[in-house]
């Protein structure tokens, strides 16, 4: 059961999917939002057999620190598919309308392309996490990227 603080991201991304729809016409979709720590754990391990732990760590949390393990975080894709989980989803009408419009539903482009050694991990065009219209909103004003900018912390540790 996703914890309770997810319901909120819930209908939030409820929204802006439907928004979406009802500005362009055009569809996109959740492609992952909520996952338990079993689930994290197959994903981080099936990419491990594939790419190893290095090439693995710069694309996919290990269990325990994902986003997505808390609710608060969505994969958004095209609908019909087109460059799921890809940086080229940045160059979809779907990708581009996200990058110019998600903070008006409360969420932030998690991993820029230009803030790799601040946040840790590769650009992740389709990754999008719940902060809430409030903070959007604020980071927008003042040109803040992201949280770790935001609110002054050190740049992501390596692990
Ligand atoms: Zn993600």
């Amino acid at each position: 059961m996703a914890p309770v603080a997810a319901v909120g991201a819930s209908k939030a991304a409820t929204k802006m999917l439907a928004t979406y729809q009802a500005e362009t016409g055009r569809r996109m979709q959740s492609q992952s939002a909520y996952r338990s720590y079993a689930t994290q754990v197959s994903v981080y391990n099936a990419s491990v057999r594939i790419r190893g732990v290095a090439a693995t760590d710069k694309i996919i949390a290990r269990p325990g620190t994902s986003e997505h393990q808390t609710g608060w975080a969505i994969d958004v894709s095209a609908l019909p598919s087109n460059c799921s989980l890809s940086t080229c989803f940045a160059n979809t009408h779907q990708g581009k309308w996200l990058s110019a419009n998600a903070w008006r539903f409360g969420f932030l482009l998690r991993y820029p392309a230009n803030k790799v050694a601040v946040t840790g991990y590769s650009f992740e065009p389709w990754h999008y996490r719940f902060v809430g219209p409030y903070l959007t909103t604020e980071m927008r004003r003042t040109g803040f990227t992201t949280l770790e900018e935001f609110f002054r912390l050190p740049a992501a540790p390596s692990y």
